[in-house]
């Protein structure tokens, strides 16, 4: 599958990883929209939210808990951050793989545009 996340989760392309497990991987974006801006990513390919079974609902609340845990570890839980998830063409979505963002490192506005 010609798909760019699924190529950094297979390490067939480069990223600078913050965060990986079985399931999981994060690693910062390309076009940080913040100081800190990464994106927590399944290993398992999901163009969609909305192609996310109910049987995966672990798999998405996995994924907003690494980004609590990298909140933690990075040392901007108490200062504060935001998670968003964009889903096809009107959410603003680019990539047709799920990714959760993690944004932080300065007063995000509200609300986004
Ligand atoms: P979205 O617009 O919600 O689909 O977000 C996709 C994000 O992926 C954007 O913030 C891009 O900057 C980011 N992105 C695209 N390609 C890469 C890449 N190779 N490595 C890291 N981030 C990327």
């Amino acid at each position: 599958m010609d798909c760019i996340f699924c190529k950094i989760a297979s390490q067939q392309i480069p990223a600078r990883v913050a965060f990986e497990n079985d399931r999981i991987i994060a690693f910062h974006d390309l076009f940080p929209q913040a100081p800190t801006h990464i994106l927590v990513i399944p290993k398992t390919h999901y163009s969609t939210l909305n192609d996310v079974p109910a049987s995966e609902s672990a798999l998405l609340g996995e994924m907003v808990r690494t980004a609590i845990l990298i909140a933690r570890e990075l040392d901007f839980a108490d200062n504060g951050y935001r998670v968003v998830m964009n889903c096809n063409q009107d959410g603003g979505q680019s990539v047709d793989h799920i990714h959760l963002h993690l944004l932080a490192g300065r007063q995000l506005t509200w609300p986004p545009g």
